[in-house]
C-alpha cells in the first residue's frame, strides 16, 4: 500500500498539513492530538500521515461516535 502523507488516515480527505514545509505555521503544531486518537491510526500509517483537523475535533467532541463510525468504513 502506498502512503500518501497528505491524506488523513481516517476520513481519507486531504489533511492540509504543512508540517513538511520549512518554517511552516501548520495548525497541527498548536493543536493537541489525543494520544488515544493516535493509537487508532493503522500501524502502516502511524508517523507518516497526519490526521486532519476535522477528525481531531470530531474525536474530541464525541469519542464514542467517532470510533463507532470508524468501524463502519
Ligand atoms: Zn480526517
Amino acid at each position: 500500500m502506498k502512503v500518501n502523507p497528505k491524506i488523513c488516515p481516517f476520513c481519507k480527505k486531504e489533511n492540509l498539513c504543512e508540517a513538511h514545509i520549512v518554517n511552516n505555521n501548520c495548525w497541527c503544531n498548536t493543536i493537541e492530538i489525543p494520544k488515544e486518537l493516535r493509537t487508532l491510526i493503522p500501524k502502516e500509517l502511524q508517523m507518516k500521515a497526519c490526521i486532519c483537523k476535522n477528525c481531531i475535533l470530531a474525536f474530541k467532541e464525541n469519542k464514542d461516535k467517532f470510533i463507532k463510525e470508524l468501524a463502519t468504513i
